[in-house]
This record gives C-alpha cells, sequence and structure tokens, in this order.
C-alpha cells in the first residue's frame, strides 16, 4: 500500500501512521519528500483495505501498489534513486564509469590499475578478491589479502572500490575494506546473502543473474531493501542464449525495461556482457544510449597477463580511447560525462 501523507502532517499523526501499518502486519517504509511524507506499507497486504489507513489523520490518499515488488517499484517512489559513490553519484546526471582488473592479482598491480583508470575519468575501481570461479582448480581470488591491497590502492588514488561478496559470513569482512558490495550473476537468487547485504547501509551492486528474468532481478533488489537497505544498484550483464560468439547476450532492452520499472540505477557490464575486448567499446555505447546510469568495465594494465578474463579485459590505451568517445555520446542522450 502506498499512503500519501497530506502537506503539514505532523509528526505525530506521522508516527501513528507508523503503527497502524505495523498494526496490520506490514513494515512502514518512509520517503521523505521536500512537501511531505510518502510511506510504503510493505508486506501482505492481502487481508488490508484502503479505508483502515484512510481514517488516519495526516492521510491524503491510500493507494495499493501493483508490482509484486514493492520498493522497487517506481510506484512507491516515481523520482529516480541516485546512490553515492565516494564523491560521485550514480544514478544521477552523470555517467558513472566503475573500472578495474576481473580480479585483484597484487599489489603493485591493483595500485597501478587504479591510478590507471583514475586518470581516464573512472569514478571507482573493480577487482575480485573473491573469485566466484566455474572450475574449483582456477585462482580463486587472493581473499583478505586482495582486500587490502583494495584498501590500499584507494587510499592510493581516492577511487572507492567495489568488490564482490559470495556468502552472507563474507558481508562483514567485505564490508570493512569495500565500499560497493558486489553480487555477482551466480548468487543473485542467494537470498540468505541478500538479506544479509540488506543489514548494511553500503551500497550493493547487484548482478542480473545470467538465467534470471527482469522481474527476478527486482525481487532479488526488494530482499535487500525490505531488510532495510535502500542502496542498491542494478547491473545488466548479459544472459546466457543459444548464441554462442559471445560469452553471453548482453541484454539491452532490459535497461529501458528496468527504468520503466523501477528508480534504483542501472549499469551495464559489456565485459561480462560479450566476453571480447573488440566488442566492449560499441557496447558500452549501445548501453547508454539505452539509458544505463553507468558502466562497470574490466580494465587490466596487460590483458594477455591476466589471471581471469583477460580476453575481456581493455588495455590501458583502449580505455583511455573508450572514456573520450563516450563522452560526446553521453552528452547526445542529454546526460554529462
Ligand atoms: C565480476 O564482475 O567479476 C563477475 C564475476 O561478474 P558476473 O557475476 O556478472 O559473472
Ligand atoms: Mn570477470
Amino acid at each position: 500500500m502506498i499512503i500519501v501523507m497530506r502537506k503539514g502532517a505532523t509528526k505525530e499523526q506521522c508516527i501513528a501512521l507508523e503503527e497502524r501499518i505495523r498494526e496490520a502486519g506490514l513494515e512502514p517504509h518512509v520517503i521523505h519528500g521536500t512537501e511531505r511524507n510518502v510511506y510504503g506499507a510493505v508486506g501482505d497486504e492481502r487481508v488490508i483495505t484502503e479505508q483502515f489507513f484512510e481514517v488516519c489523520e495526516g492521510v491524503e490518499r491510500v493507494m495499493p501498489i501493483l508490482a509484486p515488488y514493492k520498493l522497487a517499484s517506481v510506484e512507491v517512489k516515481p523520482e529516480k534513486t541516485a546512490i553515492q559513490l565516494g564523491s560521485s553519484l550514480i544514478g544521477g546526471q552523470r555517467i558513472g564509469i566503475i573500472a578495474g582488473p576481473c580480479s585483484v592479482e597484487s599489489r603493485a598491480g591493483i595500485i597501478e590499475a587504479a591510478q590507471m583508470v583514475k586518470e581516464a575519468g573512472a569514478i571507482a575501481l573493480r577487482g575480485g578478491a573473491y573469485k566466484p570461479r566455474t572450475n574449483p582448480y582456477a585462482f580463486q581470488g587472493l581473499q583478505e589479502e586482495g582486500l587490502e591491497y583494495l584498501a590500499e590502492a584507494r587510499e592510493a588514488t581516492g577511487l572507492p572500490v567495489v568488490t564482490e561478496v559470495l556468502s552472507p559470513e563474507g558481508v562483514e569482512i567485505v564490508a570493512k575494506f569495500a565500499d560497493v558490495l558486489q553480487v555477482g550473476a551466480r548468487n543473485m537468487q542467494n537470498f540468505l546473502l541478500l538479506k544479509a547485504l540488506g543489514n548494511t547501509q553500503k551500497p550493493v551492486l547487484l548482478k542480473r543473474g545470467m538465467s534470471a528474468t527482469i522481474q527476478e532481478l527486482l525481487f532479488a533488489a526488494e530482499y535487500i531493501l525490505s531488510a532495510g537497505n535502500p542502496n542498491v544498484i542494478l547491473c545488466e550483464r548479459g544472459i546466457r542464449t543459444f548464441e554462442d560468439h559471445t560469452r553471453n547476450t548482453l541484454s539491452l532492452s532490459s535497461i529501458p525495461a528496468l527504468r520503466e520499472r523501477t528508480h534504483l540505477p542501472v549499469l551495464a557490464d559489456p565485459s561480462h556482457g560479450t566476453g571480447h575486448a573488440s566488442l566492449v567499446g560499441p557496447m558500452s555505447k549501445a548501453a547508454i544510449a539505452a539509458g544505463a546510469d553507468g558502466l562497470i568495465i574490466e580494465v587490466h594494465p596487460h590483458p594477455e597477463k591476466a589471471l581471469v578474463d583477460g580476453a575481456q579485459s581493455l588495455n590501458p590505451q583502449q580505455f583511455i580511447q573508450l572514456m573520450k568517445e563516450l563522452k560526446p555520446l553521453a552528452q547526445a542522450v542529454g546526460r554529462e560525462m
């Protein structure tokens, strides 16, 4: 249920409404507007009618939320959400580029990558310390040591760091070092992980599962939001199809489709979305044209030596060139970079 308070409703009226919402077995989530507060009353609302809240003092309007995901939906919050990432915003007017290697491989390597992507205009550094690998014998990441190197790279450059967390037990340690906690495609429906992330206030970069629908992605976001963390960034990273000339099929139409359904920022990952460095530039441009709020791109100082995902990683020259080419494109679609 969406409950819109009157302009000038008092604090006492708001508190009374929150109690009424809880009495109905629902959870109140308030959106503080400049002129009035709007409440999302979230939970199983089948047994409750609009009248139950209309009688409360200070209430102007009550409407059911039609989308099955509630807090993620534009019905609850029509204006876009922008999330602070270091000194930048993701989801505002500016397109934000997050870049770095697939995995943290060494202290010197991640610091070199951080300096390079910063110089080129990235707003955050990516790098996996815990890697979810298909092959159990493949490099699993430097783990805690990798987190320490990421923190050093942030120290050296001022760039916030984005890194993956694999399990609910890992949330505490990753949150201690990282600025944004990434949920990988393979974990999009790890509901215990999503709930654990809902208990922090750190921004979460939630990647679409490779066989997940848009609605399932929004339900995954809803797990985090409903557990109390409003800072969710969605990421389209490609889905599995019959096509095998690319690693995944970057589902670009999901970007405007998500825009129609949610206020949350939407990024695209053209690296995992294609699997080939030569396709990253064109798909980066296409994603921005489709309305993405930013990109997460794999960049490696020496892709030929990368321990993970070298084939899809841009080298520094390619990344610098792409950043130059994205600027006018962002302007052409009414954004800045
Ligand atoms: C990654 O970004 O490092 C990654 C593993 O991506 P995905 O979860 O989208 O495969
Ligand atoms: Mn990768």
